[in-house]
């Protein structure tokens, strides 16, 4: 079977791998001509864990190739996946979709025999039907399929998460299709993991559901941590005791800064805008976008309050700016309002993060970017841990307290244990404990 994958960003490229990897012949297609270059030369233009390793790996069997060349790729291929951003449109939250709606129209012009084209991008209800209608008007002629694919990988867990997902979910419109991505998936149906064929629509639904759903457990621990605070409990606990029901489940129930990243933030405000296309008002991920964003300002508050209520001229250490560890995407970070916050209020800024200190100078100014942890925190008037890389929980309280200028710690993940911070004279703040 030959595909091909236009769009070879995180999504793109991490699935073209993966399906080399099962023997098929891939071919990943991108519009950035400096970042086909970059493959061509067995480099992996971000961060995420194996990736290089395998994108060489199947280069070199020759399974897998790059080319910024659309048309040739389609041609060529049994199925095209659609793999371009659907980034928030500016201003009103809708899903941006004219990436996808230019690969359709180059899709188009190119095809040959019969094709199965296969929407990976997360895209609203109904925009299967308006890529097959694109397709239909620039070559009426053209014999293919629409079908729905959407992609549940997490960052930093990317490869892991193709090759043995929770489930596949593949709305197809057709017999013909779904023959064709039964054979597709295949490989993962031996490894036992369920694939779910539904209609187009329902699994375009599946995919923004189930990202709300998520947030929507984020933002609600959250919201207990902020009790637990209050009322003198402990948030982690509390978790522990909900996670134990079966029914809840214990995943995604971790207080913290608030939920980030390139999917949660614009995929819940995409659902709410297709809740009012439809006339179907959803309050509940309405409330989620609210409170989570509201979070991140206060956790830039909460820091300024555990340094005594103002910050004016002081030096706060960041530890961590990637929303989530393992990958170095800043896209949502709650780095960046935290820090913003503490820049605002006239802080210095000293920041450390193994991997997105790239992407994170891209995003924020005046911030004083460190080599190393020591070099973070040397000095400095409090540290904040934004962001749980597993390296800072071996970090020593009693060489913090020494470091340190001042011994503020504030801990917006619950990595450290109160009772060592305590032991090592460290005054420490974390969340819903
Ligand atoms: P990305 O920005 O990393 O990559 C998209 C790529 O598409 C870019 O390299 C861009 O140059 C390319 N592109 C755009 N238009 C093109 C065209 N007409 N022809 C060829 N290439 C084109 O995006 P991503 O993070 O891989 O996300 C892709 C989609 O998958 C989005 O809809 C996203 O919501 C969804 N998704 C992302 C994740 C994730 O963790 N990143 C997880 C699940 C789903």
């Amino acid at each position: 079977m030959n595909i091909a994958m236009i769009g070879a960003g995180y999504v793109g490229l991490v699935s073209g791998a993966c399906f080399s990897d099962f023997g098929y012949q891939v071919v990943c297609v991108d519009a950035d001509e400096a970042k086909i270059r970059e493959l061509k030369a067995g480099r992996v233009p971000f961060f995420e864990p194996r990736l290089t390793e395998l994108v060489a790996a199947n280069a070199s069997a020759g399974r897998l190739s790059f080319t910024s060349d659309i048309g040739e790729a389609v041609r060529r291929a049994d199925v095209v996946f659609i793999a371009v951003g659907t980034p928030s449109r500016r201003g009103d939250g809708h899903a941006d979709l004219s990436f996808v709606f230019a690969a359709a129209h180059e899709i188009a012009v190119a095809i040959s025999d019969y094709t199965v084209i296969v929407i990976k991008s997360t895209v609203p209800v109904g925009t299967g039907d308006r890529v097959e209608d694109i397709i239909r008007q620039v070559n009426p002629s053209a014999l293919f399929s629409v079908v729905s694919n959407p992609e549940f990988l997490r960052e930093g867990a990317a490869i892991e998460d193709f090759k043995r997902p929770d489930r596949v979910v593949v709305g197809a419109p057709d017999q013909r299709s779904r023959a064709i991505m039964e054979r597709l998936y295949r490989p993962l149906s031996l490894n036992r993991a369920p694939v779910l064929f539904t209609d187009r629509r329902s699994s375009e639904i599946i995919k923004y559901a189930s990202n709300a759903f998520l947030a929507t457990k984020i933002t609600f621990i959250n919201e207990m941590a902020d009790l637990c605070e209050r009322a003198g409990a402990n948030v982690q606990q509390v978790a522990i005791g909900m996670g134990l029901d079966r029914r809840i489940g214990a995943k995604f129930l971790h207080a913290g800064p608030g939920y980030g990243g390139s999917c949660f933030p614009k995929d819940v405000e995409a659902l709410i805008k297709s809740g009012r296309d439809y006339d179907a008002s959803l309050r509940i991920a309405q409330t989620v976008a609210l409170v989570n964003d509201e979070r991140k300002h206060a956790m830039g508050r909460k820091v300024i309050k555990a340094c005594g209520g103002v910050v004016k001229n002081q030096t706060i250490a960041v530890l961590g700016l990637a929303f989530k560890p393992n990958t170095d995407d800043m896209r949502e970070a709650p780095a960046i309002t935290i820090i913003r916050s503490l820049l605002d209020a006239g802080a210095k800024v000293r920041a450390y993060d193994p991997v997105a200190m790239d992407n994170a100078r891209r995003v924020l100014d005046g911030v004083d970017y460190a080599k190393d942890v020591d070099h973070c925190v040397k000095g400095a008037d409090a540290v904040v841990l934004v962001t749980e890389w597993d390296m800072f929980r071996a970090i020593d309280p009693a060489k913090l307290k020494q470091l340190l200028k001042a011994p503020v710690v504030v801990d917006l993940r619950n990595v450290f244990r109160p009772e060592d911070m305590e032991k090592a004279g460290l005054a420490y703040v974390s969340v819903g404990r």
